[in-house]
């Protein structure tokens, strides 16, 4: 794949960039492990106020940055403008809940022996980080701010069509005051990974992607025995049962199915709605999803941008009209638009079989499969029957069976009556084939940390 920004609204080249070379990588690296030796030894007040200058530089720039990511990938700009002040208060989130998150915690001495015990959360060093497009800027920054937090330093390996803004992230963490070599873009293909990761001064590897890369840097890590956190592919459900408020729900749907031009790995994908409510449901969330505004990102009245890449386009339609082929019902869209650019519109398929690759693949893009179900079981059932786990959607207003979902459901995220999203305050990820470990919060920011036990006698 060629680095390079192509503009998605127009499928035009604006910039094409070589890859680095073996040995602009190996400089890099060797920046990287500097840049940690010096890093570990700085307070967290220090790394703080770098981030937080981050975080105001981040709304400073918020405008020329959103642009960049909307020319490179094609999300709306008002969904870029919000990507970046999203990006900015997890940075200050970070530099202010760092210390509790890093702070030594005591254990029972007693109980051990000991006179004193205690773990104490350390930083293990570079850190390599493999991260797609659809999220330019968050992605990144998800890893960036707990990684460099807790005195790591990164190494960025981003996706091949979104260089401009990878580079923005470089010189955003340098000018902020985090010494050279702290946060690095590698300009390379996914060819070079196996070799950086196989550098002994690269210590672990988070990569947000598709399980085919995930499955390959899972392997390559395995054989160098370094730590990963995967956060790849998800077919999230979304149910709604008879108590559900079926206007919200239905906004809500249209809102999760379509948001970043329906290329979200929590993008609501499955909705599973209970018999008893499934026409009303179906009607209204069609009429939302047919309304929505396809067009250019750039004009604030549009709803829904183009898609990142031609292929990515080809793949929807072509799961789409498998489904078709096998029997399923397009209640909207479904078309392939003539003219320049990569769109593809709103589309809700029914009559869905296992047969057809919808029931089982992912499909990154605004295609909602619908699904009629006749019971809770039922609805179970067909919500964790996908290899994948990350997100999940359950619309009730029965508090029974809100407790019943949040623990039947198999996923990293249940969210009752209301959008997966991601918090700096709450740990993501997923289980099965949508990866492992997590990221934010906390938990996220110890995935990279040698979490130290301390026995003094
Ligand atoms: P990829 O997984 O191919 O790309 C994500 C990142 O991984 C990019 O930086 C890519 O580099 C890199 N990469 C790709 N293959 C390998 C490999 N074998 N070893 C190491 N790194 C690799 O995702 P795509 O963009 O191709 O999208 C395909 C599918 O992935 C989507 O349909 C969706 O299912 C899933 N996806 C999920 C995302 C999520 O948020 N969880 C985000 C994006 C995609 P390069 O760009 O140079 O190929």
């Amino acid at each position: 794949m060629p680095i390079a920004t192509t503009n998605p609204a127009t499928g035009q080249v604006l910039k094409s960039y070589d890859a680095m070379s073996d040995e602009q990588v190996d400089a890099a690296i060797e920046r990287a492990d500097l840049a940690f030796q010096q890093l570990r030894g700085t307070t967290i007040a220090q790394r703080g106020r770098w981030l937080v200058a981050a975080a105001d530089r981040l709304e400073a720039e918020r405008d020329e940055t959103a642009r960049l990511m909307t020319t490179e990938m094609g999300k709306t700009y008002a969904a870029a403008k919000a990507e970046v002040t999203k990006c900015a208060t997890a940075c200050r989130f970070y530099a202010a809940h760092a210390p509790e998150m890093l702070a030594d915690e005591p254990a029972d001495a007693e109980a051990v022996t000991a006179r004193r015990a205690f773990v104490r959360y350390q930083p293990i060093g570079p850190v390599l980080a493999v991260m797609p497009w659809n999220f330019p800027l968050w992605q990144v920054m998800r890893f960036a701010a707990p990684a460099l937090m807790a005195g790591n330093t990164g190494l960025l390996k981003h996706a091949s069509n979104v260089p401009q803004t990878a580079l923005y992230l470089e010189d955003l963490f340098r000018r902020a005051g985090f010494g050279e070599g702290a946060f690095s873009t590698l300009l390379v293909g996914s060819e070079a990974v196996d070799r950086i990761l196989s550098d002994p001064r690269v210590r672990a590897a988070t990569l947000t992607g598709s399980e085919r890369a995930g499955r390959s840097i899972a392997q390559i890590a395995g054989r160098e025995l370094k730590k990963t956190v995967l956060e790849l592919g998800g077919s999230d459900p979304f149910v709604v049962m008879p108590s559900a408020d079926l206007d919200r729900a239905a906004e809500v749907a249209t809102t999760a199915r379509c948001q970043n031009n329906g290329q979200s790995c929590i993008a609501a994908k499955r909705f599973i709605v209970h018999t008893d409510v499934f026409d009303a449901f179906a009607e209204r969330f069609a009429a939302n999803m047919a309304a929505l505004r396809v067009g250019d990102p750039m004009d604030e009245r549009t709803d829904v941008g183009p898609l990142a890449s031609a292929g990515g386009r080809d793949e929807v339609h072509a799961q789409v009209q498998d489904a078709v082929d096998h029997g399923a019902t397009v209640l909207c869209g479904g078309e392939l638009p003539a003219g320049e650019g990569w769109f593809y519109p709103p589309t809700v398929v029914t009559d869905l079989t296992p047969q057809m690759r919808m029931w089982s693949e992912e499909v990154f893009g605004p295609v909602a499969g619908l699904y009629r179900v006749s019971s809770y079981d039922e609805a179970i059932e067909v919500a964790n029957g996908t290899s994948f786990g990350l997100g999940s959607n359950a619309w009730t207003t029965d508090p029974a069976e809100q407790e019943r979902f949040a623990t039947d459901l198999d996923a990293g995220n249940v969210f009752i009556n209301g959008m997966t999203t991601s918090y700096p305050e709450l740990p993501f990820g997923g289980v099965k084939n949508s990866g492992y470990g997590r990221e934010l919060s906390a938990i996220g920011m110890r995935e990279f940390c040698n979490t130290k036990t301390v026995w003094v006698g």
